[in-house]
């Protein structure tokens, strides 16, 4: 079916069910509870759709396995939690279940995704046609793990290419979570191919929310800019993620990326609903709401970014420039994100499961005295290859534990 059609039928599909949609009795309108400290209340965006009023911070928890810090996120007015089944295969969203086992339901928001079998993340793309089944009984299970009968916001994650945002096995899938009342909204996630993906969600009538890699060092910055319009002129609520870029300018983490100016420049975009932000420590936590209370980015804060002369920094701009280059057609954009994760971000757990969707086996670089890949921000493929793939073979229990 062409995409069109497909929309059509889908937007008829929904419009048709919308009306005996088995909505749970337990779902209530989402009221945000005022900050204990009105002085470091949040503001509040409006995510597209949806109609919910929420705090400008949201927290990524696939970056902290501490109960406590998510606690006290909530405790200070964070709403929204963004998990995935892949964080910690799964022990991230337990993890949640026993924070959010004894707060009422109405008082937060929760959004997960699970990674759908045959997931090209090469070619940004979906192709086992039999995935939806799996598919199905691993979002079931994400819910039991956070012990909630229905989620907030579903993500389908890696949408990349539009075909993949349209790949109509998952779509019908994303569509029964909706129509029963098991997810309250849908939406992609997606790391690359991000202005393409945004506009095929809003293009199939059907998702509610996109949620996208949204930084500074954004490599097609006015396409994505103008993706980001499109679908939030199209009621699309806009969620970024990633908005730290990788954290530090250096692997030795001795020049972090400032995170009070990254944060503000994302929310200059008010077609950006929320900052779907992965904190680790208290300190940070606080910072982040600090700087809600004052959004205007100074001079040198632009300066800290250094947006003029950017350097390499940590993160792959997943512009995918790289492609095709490597006579091993090793996936470059997917082992140099597992580079971040480590040593940007710390989390060894995260690092090592991105780094096994990539096949590294038979140590390709190896066999090259010289790379062929020139990277489009000038990185040392070959050697950040090298270097990242030791974490291949250490066990996942020594990883688990976090510095
Ligand atoms: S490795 Fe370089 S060229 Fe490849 S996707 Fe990342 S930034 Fe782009
Ligand atoms: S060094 Fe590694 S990335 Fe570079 S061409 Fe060889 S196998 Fe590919």
């Amino acid at each position: 079916m062409k995409p069109n059609h497909r929309r059509d039928f889908l937007k008829k599909s929904i419009l048709g069910l919308s009306g005996a949609a088995l909505i749970p009795g337990s779902i209530k309108a989402f009221t945000p509870k005022p900050a204990a400290d009105p002085s470091q209340a949040l503001p509040l965006r409006t995510l597209g759709k949806t109609g919910l009023k929420i705090p400008l911070l949201s927290m990524g928890t696939g970056d902290t396995n501490n109960p406590a810090l998510v606690q006290a996120a909530l405790e200070k007015g964070v709403r929204l939690l963004g998990t995935s089944t892949y964080y910690g295969n799964g022990n991230n969203e337990t993890m949640l279940g026993g924070v959010l086992k004894n707060r009422p339901r109405e008082s937060y928001l929760i959004a997960t995704s699970t990674m759908p079998k045959g997931t090209d993340h090469q070619k940004g793309l979906f192709t086992d046609p039999e995935a939806g089944t799996a598919f199905q009984s691993d979002i079931e299970n994400s819910m039991k793990r956070l012990g909630v009968d229905y989620l907030d916001i579903l993500f389908l994650p890696f949408a990349a290419k539009r075909e993949s945002v349209f790949f109509e096995p998952l779509l019908r899938v994303m569509e029964d979570f909706k129509k029963s009342g098991k997810a309250r909204f849908i939406g992609i996630a997606t790391h690359s191919y991000v202005d393409e993906a945004i506009r095929a969600a809003a293009d199939t009538g059907i998702y509610d929310v996109a949620m996208a890699a949204y930084n500074f060092r954004l490599q097609k910055m006015q396409e994505v800019n103008e993706a980001v319009q499109y679908g939030a002129s199209a009621g699309l609520g806009i969620i970024a993620m990633k908005t730290m870029a990788g954290g530090f300018w250096d692997q030795n983490r001795t020049q972090p990326i400032s995170s009070k100016a990254a944060l503000k420049w994302v929310a200059q975009n008010e077609n950006v609903h929320t900052l779907m932000s992965g904190m680790t420590n208290f300190e940070e936590l606080q910072n982040n709401i600090t700087l809600m209370g004052d959004l205007k980015i100074t001079d040198d804060e632009l300066k800290d970014l250094k947006l003029a002369q950017a350097g390499q920094g940590l993160y792959c701009l997943q512009c995918r420039k790289c492609s095709g280059q490597c006579p091993h057609d090793l996936d470059i954009p997917t082992i140099m994100r597992s580079f971040m994760y480590a040593y940007g971000y710390r989390n060894l757990d995260h690092a090592q499961q991105t780094l096994n969707l990539a096949d590294l086996s038979g140590k390709p670089c190896e066999q090259c005295d010289v790379c062929q890949v020139e990277c489009a921000v000038g990185f040392d493929v070959k050697s950040k290859i090298e270097n990242i793939a030791r974490l291949r073979d250490v066990p996942r229990d020594f990883l688990l534990v976090r510095s």
